[in-house]
């Protein structure tokens, strides 16, 4: 394995989200991104026999390989993507937990795997769709999308400061033939950027493969989503801390925190409340927490990561 690839499995930012955690020795706790089991063995140090872990990965291997890892009685490993994590609690019985992380950027083997379109390295069709019913792929957007959006979602969600030449690009492109394949859309971005001006390092399609595959997978509205749902699922005085690594991922999880934690919503002018909306959360992390130096010297990964924690009422 890679130098690289080592490093974009050390947990992230682990001292900070397990203080923040605020672990009681016979408590449960949900980490919604297992991986290698970083943060996850740093909660089971605190768990006593009473305690319980549960942790899930939507990769079948992680779970495999943790198992022949860890033996602890208070570790409950289970095979799901953690946007399902309620469903997870639901067969277990478990109605609220007072804790839950969830790593953001805990990679997925779905994102290596050029058969389903989500690789510029390796040729394959232009699908990147994580939920395989769904309709609406990669390659519709590409094609079907007007210059004016495609430029705002590879702007937007790819921070891409080549988007308004890459859109053009695409749209010149697929008027001859419709863009497919992977290997197509990373010649098209080659194309637009000129070779000076690629920053060095990384790979000129990686901002726009990334802008597409949250576009395809509507990543930031299911992330508010996730959000509303672990609050249900705290046990009051449990906490909810979230690590990102883009930075519109942490701007949804601000302002949804914002939302839950505010009282009435109701116009200023209004003489009364009528919304009877009540403060579900207190925000500990009134600015994101980021990585230290010594972290930073020893994992690049980390520079993007900022953490979030909110308190359930
Ligand atoms: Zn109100």
């Amino acid at each position: 394995m890679s130098l690289e690839n080592e490093f974009e499995h050390q947990a992230v930012l682990l001292e900070e989200a397990i203080n923040y955690l605020n672990i009681q020795a016979d408590g449960i706790y949900l980490d919604g991104t297992l991986g290698r089991a970083g943060h996850s063995s740093a909660i089971l140090k605190q768990l006593n026999l009473s305690g319980k872990l549960i942790a899930l990965d939507r990769d079948l291997a992680a779970i495999e390989a943790v198992k022949k890892k860890i033996k602890n009685k208070s570790l409950i490993l289970e095979h799901a993507n953690f946007k399902n994590f309620d469903r997870v609690l639901n067969n277990l019985e478990i109605s609220a937990v007072d804790g839950m992380l969830f790593d953001l950027g805990v990679s997925s083997p779905q994102l290596d795997n050029s058969a389903r379109g989500f690789s510029y390295q390796n040729d394959g069709p232009l699908d990147m769709r994580m939920n395989q019913n769904q309709n609406l792929t990669a390659a519709d957007i590409v094609n079907s999308y007007s210059q004016t959006d495609l430029e705002k979602i590879i702007s937007d969600y790819g921070e891409e400061n080549w988007a308004a030449r890459i859109a053009e690009f695409i749209v010149k492109m697929r008027q001859e033939s419709k863009i497919t394949r992977t290997g197509e859309l990373v010649e098209v971005i080659k194309a637009a950027i000129p070779k000076g001006a690629r920053r060095h390092g990384g790979h000129p399609a990686r901002r726009t493969f990334q802008a597409l595959r949250i576009a395809t997978n509507d990543e930031l509205e299911q992330l508010k989503l996730l959000i509303n749902k672990a609050i249900k699922f705290l046990n009051p005085g449990g906490r909810l801390v979230i690590i990102s690594f883009h930075s519109l991922e942490d701007r949804i999880v601000k302002h949804s925190f914002r939302e839950l934690a505010k009282d009435c919503v109701c116009p200023p002018d209004f003489p009364i409340c009528v919304c009877d909306k009540k403060a579900e959360i207190k925000i500990l992390t009134k600015s994101p927490v980021q990585a230290q130096k010594e972290e930073l010297d020893n994992n690049p990964r980390a520079r993007s990561a900022k953490l979030r924690v909110a308190e359930k009422l």
